[in-house]
Formats: structure tokens, C-alpha cells, sequence
């Protein structure tokens, strides 16, 4: 890569030596020529059509099928999102059906998951196609990037791979890929840096098929006829997520090695550039699952905010040095409206859950209720609506990850009415 140059700083009129000045961004024609373009493009589609992972999305070339599954694959793993794909698609087969399910058997479907404001977009986002394109997924890219939830991502996903359009994507494997590809020392969080990763995405995806054959009629390289924005796009990624990745890159059999500048300069790993990561708030919650035999108290959380439209078991956050029991007396009164000190109640086993954001420590506690009906004088507040669940068949509701794995614990914890029955002498 040629050196950057920058003037030194003037003296001003005044004589005052004036403020530094910002350091110039790369000019992307500094990043790539054309030829190198041409490189990289045939080099990985070769790589890629010579033989890809198997992803059921991939065959089905349906922009519904891509734009689930790129929701759905966004921070999870693939071999994670094959079965929530197929189920979710089993039982919301098109955007119509999907967009007249119920809200609970939507959240349910993606209970797990993770991130569930992504289920609530999907949902309102095939809500806007039907009312405005009578369920067909529109391709133009501006009305593509106004339904919700549908970021630049996944936007340039759904373009280039459902409808060849010429359009750039940037996730985290293709911002490694590129950032090791050129050597780059801009941050990808910061401002300049997002602008320059989009550019250079946006120069590489190469022009859709048709349009590559008609520059071959005027002599472009051969290769070019197979081009193809969306096995383009795959490509990028897929060599993130397999060779290109965070720790150890497998350079040796990477397609792109003769044109990254970070494996010439053998300094893969220190790319891409980092800002110094802030460790993540911890915030304190006590949790109390309220049992009756084998039913629980789940109440459903206000559809906007953290986990909208969820079930779980009563929460409220702790505070500063608050003991769980005085936090759980305060939790009866502010979210139930009831006087939790009558009852005993068993301290389960803490749990961390973590977010992108935050920490959450969860401070369980269990009371086994001695009515098989909701509490007399419950008054909810910061909940929409509360159900006893059957504690072996809460699939019905959208449940988090937490709640989940709360409710097995909960599960194998005997019960204060079936301790006494089998303590109780036999007649
Ligand atoms: S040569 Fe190595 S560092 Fe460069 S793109 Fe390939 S795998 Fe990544």
C-alpha cells in the first residue's frame, strides 16, 4: 500500500501554529485497484462454488427464507439456527401467515433465540408487506431498508442473494476479512473506519450476472461471466466464519492469501483494530417462581423494552447491597401487589445471564403456593397479563433462555406437597 502523505502544519497569519489537523482517511483507491478487485472476486467465487456449507436457506432462493434466516443468524451460530429455521418456517410457511400469527406463537417459535425485539420486527416488518405489497417481499432497496428491523446488513443480504442485486453487506466475518485483506488501521466502531469498511464491501461485490456478460461481449476476463452479488456476499462471509477466523486463520488454504496485506506482514490477529472494550454493567435481579404442584406464576412482560412479550417468573432489579429477602418483600409489594412474608421461601442457585450489554445476576427464590389458583389480591404492575403454567408444557409461550433453564431447575426441585406425601405415615 502506498505511504499516506499529510502537509505539515503552517504557521497561521497570526504566527499561532494552528490545531493539528485530523488525520486523513484512506481513499479507497489507495485500499484497491481494479485489477486486485477482479483478483478477489474470482478467487473467491471460485473458492465458494467449489464447495460451500450446506444451509437449507440456500437452496430454497425465497428473499422470506434469506431474510429469516439472516435475523436468525445474526449473533447466533449456524448449526444453532438450522433447526429454529426449519421449525419457524414449518409454521409460518409465507409473510401472510407470518404476519397474521399470533404475537405469544411467534415469540415462542423464536424462545431460545435470543434478542427477541428481532421476532417482534420480523413480525410487524411481514405486517407492512402484506398491507403494502400484498405479501410480495419488495426489491427496491429503499423500501427494503424502511421495513422494521431491516438494518443495511441485512438489507444488502436480501438484495444481493435473493434478487443479484448489486449490493454490499457488512457483519462481523466480512469486516475481519477485509480488515486483514488491506491491512487496516481504521477501528470498524468508529465513524471514518464504518464508512471505509461500507466503501470497500461496496467496491468488491461484483455487478450482477447479466451485467458481467455484457462486459464480457466487451472483453472483460471470462471469470466475470459467473459472477453473482449474492454467492459473492456468501462467499465473504463463509470465508469468515471457516478460514478467516478471529484466532488462528487457516491462511494456508485461504483463497485471498496472495492478496492480504495482513498475512504478508505475518500480523493477521492484531486486525481488526479494536477499541479497548468497557466491561458490561452487572445488574443484581431477584427472580421468585411462585409453584403450585406442578404449575408456576409466569407473567407477560410490555411488548416494548428488554424481552418485550415474554413470559417469565416475577423479577424486579435489587439494590445497592439489598438482601434477597428484603428485595423479594419488595418485589411481592411493587409487582404483585402482594405480602410474600407469610410464606417460606428456598433460596435456588444464583445465575449469571449475559448480554450484549449488561450482565444480569439472577438471585432465584421459590415459594410453593398452597392454592391451585392465581393469588387472591394480585395486582399487577410493570406486567401485562399472568398465567399458571404447567411447569413440563410452557413451549406454548415465548419463554428467554433464562426463563428456560430456571423452569428446569425448578422442575427438579421437590415440591413442599409431594414431600409430605411421601413422609406422611401410611395408613
Ligand atoms: S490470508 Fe489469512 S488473514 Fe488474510 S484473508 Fe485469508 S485467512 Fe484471513
Amino acid at each position: 500500500m502506498p505511504p499516506r502523505t499529510r502537509k505539515p502544519a503552517q504557521p497561521s497569519a497570526a504566527g499561532q501554529t494552528p490545531k493539528s489537523p485530523k488525520p486523513e482517511p484512506t481513499p479507497l483507491s489507495k485500499l484497491l485497484s481494479l485489477p486486485e478487485i477482479e483478483d478477489i472476486r474470482g478467487a473467491l467465487l471460485r473458492w465458494y462454488r467449489h464447495g460451500h456449507r450446506d444451509m437449507p436457506w440456500r437452496k430454497l432462493g425465497d428473499p422470506y427464507a434469506i431474510w429469516v434466516s439472516e435475523i436468525m443468524l445474526q449473533q447466533t451460530r449456524v448449526d444453532t439456527v438450522r433447526a429454529y429455521f426449519q421449525r419457524f418456517m414449518q409454521r409460518f410457511p409465507t409473510i401472510a401467515a407470518l404476519a397474521a400469527a399470533p404475537a405469544d406463537a411467534v415469540l415462542a417459535s423464536w424462545s431460545g433465540l435470543g434478542y427477541y425485539a428481532r421476532a417482534r420486527n420480523l413480525q410487524a416488518a411481514a405486517a407492512d408487506i402484506v398491507a403494502q405489497y400484498g405479501g410480495e417481499f419488495p426489491r427496491d432497496p429503499q423500501a427494503v431498508r424502511a421495513l422494521p428491523g431491516i438494518g443495511p446488513y441485512t438489507a444488502g443480504a436480501i438484495l444481493s442473494i435473493a434478487f443479484g442485486q448489486q449490493a454490499a453487506l457488512l457483519d462481523g466475518n466480512v469486516i475481519r476479512v477485509l480488515a486483514r485483506l488491506r491491512a487496516l488501521s481504521e477501528s470498524p466502531d468508529s465513524a471514518e473506519g464504518k464508512r471505509l469498511y461500507w466503501a470497500l464491501s461496496a467496491a468488491l461485490v461484483p455487478p450482477p450476472a447479466a451485467a458481467a456478460a455484457d462486459a464480457d461481449q466487451s472483453g472483460a476476463p471470462g471469470d466475470l461471466r459467473r459472477n453473482d452479488p449474492g454467492d459473492f456476499n456468501q462467499a465473504l462471509m463463509e470465508l469468515g466464519a471457516t478460514v478467516c477466523l478471529p484466532q488462528r486463520p487457516i491462511c494456508l488454504i485461504c483463497p485471498l492469501r496472495l492478496d492480504c496485506l495482513a498475512h504478508k506482514r505475518g500480523d493477521v490477529e492484531s486486525f481488526p483494530r479494536k477499541k479497548a472494550a468497557r466491561p458490561a454493567p452487572v445488574v443484581n435481579v431477584v427472580t421468585l417462581v411462585l409453584r403450585c404442584a406442578e404449575q408456576v406464576l409466569l407473567l407477560k412482560r410490555p411488548a416494548a423494552g428488554l424481552w418485550g412479550g415474554l413470559w417469565e417468573p416475577a423479577t424486579l432489579p435489587m439494590q445497592p447491597e439489598e438482601a434477597a429477602e428484603a428485595a423479594l418483600l419488595r418485589l411481592g409489594r411493587e409487582r404483585l401487589g402482594l405480602e410474600l412474608g407469610l410464606w417460606p421461601a428456598q433460596a435456588l442457585a444464583p445465575f449469571v445471564h449475559v448480554l450484549s450489554h449488561r450482565e444480569m445476576h439472577f438471585v432465584p427464590l421459590l415459594i410453593d403456593w398452597p392454592d391451585a389458583t392465581l393469588p387472591a389480591g394480585l395486582r399487577l404492575a410493570g406486567y401485562d397479563d399472568a398465567q399458571l403454567v404447567d411447569l413440563r408444557l410452557p413451549q406454548a409461550l415465548g419463554l428467554s433462555a433464562w426463563v428456560m433453564t430456571l423452569l428446569r431447575r425448578v422442575a427438579a426441585v421437590p415440591s413442599k406437597e409431594s414431600e409430605r406425601h411421601q413422609t406422611s405415615p401410611t395408613p
